[in-house]
């Protein structure tokens, strides 16, 4: 029975509910009418619910498509305006119990090598990362209860904000591990993370446990109602995902938007962010195994309806995505993007040699985080290395009433274009350098409060002149 409150997966995400949506929304996927007062409502940037955008999602008619595409632009400019947040994931260890058929960290796996980080080795890893001017951390691990503990990983976070080395630091780890109790997430919020992440990978039960054969991730229910445990442990950024390419991507849509109204319904605060992985091939797995692929076209709509559906969330795309997916998808809605990965546990510090890759996924965009940057920079967005919110206590219903108020903009742009400045100063090539510092000159122009534009004025000359760093609105 579905119940948008219960604490229950079956409830909050139930299978009846999606199929009867997807029936709907086939029903009405050529209602001109019901699909024209849709969009309407989501001009209005207060969302949709997941069988509206489900009726988007399914609309095969071209004109309204590109009204589709149109309206996620305009709210991903209205929300985010030109800025993309730049972050970079950093594994700590490939070793996992658990028998997820799609990735290559499985148990049965016994080609590849096992590694985990030693807290010298993070640090290592962290000096590179600070080194190429990244300021936000995604710290990823596979599961296993004997080595990767709850005290690894609070070590691992502890190392990782203790070191500055030269100008650098970071400033924000997020981390990515397996399902635990709120206790557990208690002892998370403590140590200082910013979002806690978890990929649903599916939302279909039934493929769901078939995908995960063996090991405690088995447990479908324990999964998905992981974040409701994530808020009760006082953690209130939480960001989720599904790994497109498992099942039908219409059902894993209504899905993951179900989740985030349960998370808005039960604890008043949506997800922080929603990733947008899609299957890639790897050692061990060949995508072509898994029969229900996206293809580019189909993968850039799904962004642009979860961009109206959620305009108050964060979505980020990893380099699993070449570059030119990755350009596409800007436009209509990514907000965050990583830059210069390495899916390897290790690897900043020094490559992998070649008969010991532990690669997640392949990468499919290898340029280094200067290029990225660059790249940015160069198609008019503002690369921000901001961390800003977390550090002043601007998380969870905080956070997103400032997001949904549009208010938080007076924040973005400023701290955008001094952390910027920042990395220009610090890390960029001398031609990143002269594009960054022409793009910062024209955007403090458009920082519209008198006041906070001489700030940033000032600011920027500190960071430049006087080598003063992290300043922040
Ligand atoms: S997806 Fe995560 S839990 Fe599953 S095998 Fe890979 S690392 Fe382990
Ligand atoms: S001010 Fe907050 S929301 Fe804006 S970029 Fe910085 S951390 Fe993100």
């Amino acid at each position: 029975m579905y119940d948008v409150h219960s604490k229950c997966a079956d409830d909050f995400i139930s299978h009846e509910e999606i199929l009867d949506t997807l029936a709907y929304a086939d029903e009405n996927k050529e209602n001109i009418e019901l699909i024209d007062s849709i969009i309407e409502k989501a001009r209005k940037r207060k969302g949709l619910s997941h069988r509206e955008a489900s009726v988007l999602l399914a609309c095969p008619v071209k004109e309204k498509n590109e009204e589709i595409y149109r309206l996620a632009e305009q709210i991903k400019k209205d929300f985010y305006g030109n800025r993309i947040v730049m972050f970079a994931p950093l594994y700590l260890s490939n070793y996992c119990i658990n028998g997820c058929t799609y990735c290559p960290y499985h148990a049965k796996n016994k080609r590849i090598p096992r590694k985990q980080l030693s807290q010298e080795e993070i640090r290592r890893e962290v000096i590179a990362l600070q080194d190429m001017g990244h300021k936000r951390l995604a710290l990823e691990a596979g599961e296993d209860p004997v080595r990767n503990t709850m005290d690894y990983y609070l070590k691992s976070i502890e190392t990782i904000y203790s070191i500055k080395h030269k100008n650098g630091a970071i400033r924000r780890v997020n981390i990515n591990i397996a399902a635990t109790t709120a206790d557990n997430y208690r002892l998370l919020k403590e140590a200082g993370i910013g979002t806690y992440i978890l990929f649903q990978e599916t939302y279909h039960k039934e493929s769901y446990l078939e995908l995960h054969p063996t090991g405690p991730k088995h447990d479908y229910n324990y999964h998905t109602e992981a974040m409701d445990r994530a808020m009760e442990g006082g953690i209130d950024d939480v960001g989720l995902g599904v790994l497109f390419g498992l099942d039908k991507y219409r059902y894993e849509f209504a899905g993951l938007l179900m989740h985030a109204e349960h998370l808005e319904a039960a604890f008043g605060v949506g997800p922080h962010t929603i990733s947008v992985p899609r299957l890639k091939h790897a050692d061990d797995i060949n995508p072509d195994d898994f029969d229900n692929g996206i293809d580019d076209d189909t993968f850039a709509k799904i962004v642009a309806c979860i961009r109206i559906a959620v305009p108050y969330t964060g979505m980020i795309i990893s380099t699993r995505e070449n570059q030119k997916t990755r350009e596409r998808v800007l436009h209509l809605g990514v907000s965050q993007i990583s830059g210069g990965s390495r899916t390897s546990v290790g690897g900043y510090y020094e490559p992998e040699p070649e008969d010991e890759k532990s690669e997640q996924f392949d990468v499919s965009d290898n340029r280094t985080l200067d290029e990225v940057v660059r790249w940015l920079m160069e198609m008019d967005y503002i690369p921000s290395f901001c961390t800003a919110c977390y550090r002043e206590g601007r998380t969870g219903d905080r956070f997103m009433s400032l997001c949904k108020s549009g208010q938080i903009q007076n924040c973005c742009h400023p701290n955008a274009l001094m952390t910027l400045k920042e990395y220009l100063m610090d890390y960029a090539s001398p031609e990143t350098k002269t594009i960054g510092d022409r793009l910062i000159e024209r955007e403090v122009l458009n920082v519209p409060n008198e006041r906070a534009r001489s700030v940033v004025l000032e600011n920027l000359r500190l960071i430049e002149q006087d080598n003063r760093r992290d300043f922040r609105f």
